[in-house]
């Protein structure tokens, strides 16, 4: 008999991590790090609801830092055993894991400065450089369509998921004795849309006992659109947007964004249809991921230049160093500046926001989501100002929103991945997307033909017998609830109330008005 637990992106899509224990074997698919508002954030803090030491192998999708992220934390809590992810992904990972490593250090060292000043204890940064490391020595390249077997028994194929570059679905097969037949599983990582520059719509084999989906669209269509609409899309923000006077700022994730936009505005700058502009990358680990790119380009689709050529425009520009950096934060005009993070919380981007977000001939051009509580979140939800390191700047740049760069499936593409699947005996499982998103997904699936008895919303912490009739659940191990607090998380409208009390302080005709005003919310407090 084998459990199956969700440990992460139960609920939520972030911090994706599942535990499977048979009669014979114990493993994990994905480990990754928790994102979003603080009280997400903290979960990465928890004990794993298992021991890392008896952990034999690991199985990762995709490089993405939520299913990644905590690969170091679970080798530094003991686990040593090989980690199987295709060839790209273990590129990637070179430069994800170490870069991971140096903003846990650098956050809690900014953190730890910040308590010592108010006398409160230290804190510890979840891993360090030296477990990255350990970390990268586990991992074990492996081919697509390639059947492995990390332990008699268990049989593990990976396929092209479409999502990101490397990224996979994992199909397995599992055999207790030799006289059952195997259980056979498939677990579809983050899968991509049908219309995705550089990769193959995503594939997978069909039949099986249990399967395990990702449901971040599950509610959501996006408009129909192909590559060409939407390099039209990106052409027509950023001629208007250089035409307003100003820079074109870009927030990006390292990972796949980048890159699809670099390929994207060459073909532009290539055609002539946007003029004159240098383009300058403007992230370290960007700069990195797209060398991986190149080194990878053999595998690459749908790239309409020479594969040498590719990233290689002679407007591009790789920033290197700080300093280099500190210069594209002078240039007032006719650039367009890529940079993370994409949601604005961290890195060089901020930088840039200081630099155009209060000049109005400025466009800042969002074109991936936002989760809420994150720096992009505040800006695209209409701010009239924000708070960057501390200063409080006045949101005059054209803020644009371009949508149709998502590396994820939409509610009809996971619909038709899904019953593509068909049958699934046993039980399908919705992960990786919010509680509204897996309800509408289920829904949806039952009408296709799944009983939906047999479809499953595991909550967080949760674990299932997988038995021959079914499921079972056997229920949480009691990881501290936290469900209710994840998606109001006070830290967002406490940041927003001290930002309504300045703004209206600053306001105020006189010194009389602000000790009214002050005099009023200590009166409130006390009530
Ligand atoms: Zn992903």
């Amino acid at each position: 008999m084998a459990t199956l637990k969700f440990c992460g992106a139960a609920g939520t899509v972030t911090g994706s991590c599942s535990h499977i224990t048979t009669d014979t074997a114990q493993f994990m698919v994905d480990c990754g790090l928790f994102q979003g508002n603080k009280t997400t954030q903290k979960l990465n803090y928890e004990e794993f609801p298992f021991d890392p030491r008896d952990v034999e192998f690991l199985i990762l999708t995709h490089a993405h830092i939520d299913h990644s992220g905590l690969l170091p934390k679970l080798v530094k809590h003991g686990f040593n055993g090989p980690i199987y992810a295709t060839s790209s992904t273990v590129d990637l990972l070179e430069f994800m894991l170490l870069d991971g490593a140096s903003i846990q250090v650098s956050n809690t060292e900014h953190l730890n400065r910040k308590k010592k000043r108010r006398g409160l204890p230290q804190v510890q940064p979840l891993y360090v450089e030296e477990d990255a490391q350990q970390t990268l020595k586990q991992l074990r390249a492996v081919d697509y369509d390639q059947w492995f077997e990390p332990k008699p028994g268990v049989n593990i194929r990976f396929w092209n998921a479409g999502h990101i570059l490397g990224s996979a679905s994992a199909e397995l097969k599992l055999k207790e004795s030799d006289s059952d037949a195997p259980m056979r599983m498939l677990f579809s990582g983050d899968i991509g849309p049908e219309e995705k520059v550089f990769h193959p719509e995503p594939d997978a084999p069909d039949g099986f006992d249990y399967l395990i989906c990702e449901s971040t669209y599950g509610d959501r269509d996006r408009d129909d659109y192909t590559l060409v609409k939407r390099r039209e899309a990106l052409r027509d923000e950023l001629v208007e947007g250089l035409a307003r006077g100003g820079n074109v700022v870009i927030p990006s994730f390292s990972v796949e964004r980048s890159q699809e936009l670099l390929h994207d505005i060459g073909g532009l700058v290539a055609t002539g249809e946007i003029e004159n502009a240098e383009v300058y990358l403007d992230s370290p680990l960007a700069r990195k991921v797209t060398k991986v790119f190149m080194k990878h380009v053999g595998v690459l689709e749908d790239i309409d230049v020479d594969p040498s050529e590719l990233f290689r425009h002679k407007n591009f520009r790789m920033v290197e160093s700080v300093d280099e950096s500190k210069a594209v934060n002078r240039i007032k005009k006719g650039a367009i500046i890529i940079s993370a993070s994409g949601m604005c919380d961290a890195g060089r981007i901020q930088h840039h926001l200081k630099a155009n977000i209060w000049r109005d001939k400025c466009t800042i051009l969002f074109v991936g989501y936002q989760s809420p509580g994150t720096l992009g979140h505040i800006i695209t939800s209409g701010a009239e100002d924000v708070k960057i390191h501390g200063e409080l700047y006045k949101i005059k740049a054209n803020i644009r929103r371009l949508g149709n760069y998502s590396a994820h499936a939409d509610r009809s593409e996971l619909v038709d991945w899904i019953t593509e699947r068909a049958p699934v005996v046993g039980g399908l499982f919705l992960n990786h997307g919010d509680d509204d998103a897996r309800a509408a997904l289920r829904e949806l699936i039952a009408k296709k033909g799944i009983d939906k008895d047999k479809i499953h919303l595991p909550a967080f912490d949760e674990s299932f017998e997988l038995v021959a009739s079914g499921v079972k659940s056997t229920g949480r191990s009691g990881v501290p609830a936290y469900e209710a607090s994840l998606k109001n998380d006070w830290h967002n409208d406490y940041a927003k109330l001290l930002l309504e009390v300045t703004n209206r302080l600053e306001n105020a005709k006189d010194g009389q008005e602000r000790q009214a005003i002050l005099g009023k919310l200590l009166a409130s407090l006390k009530e």
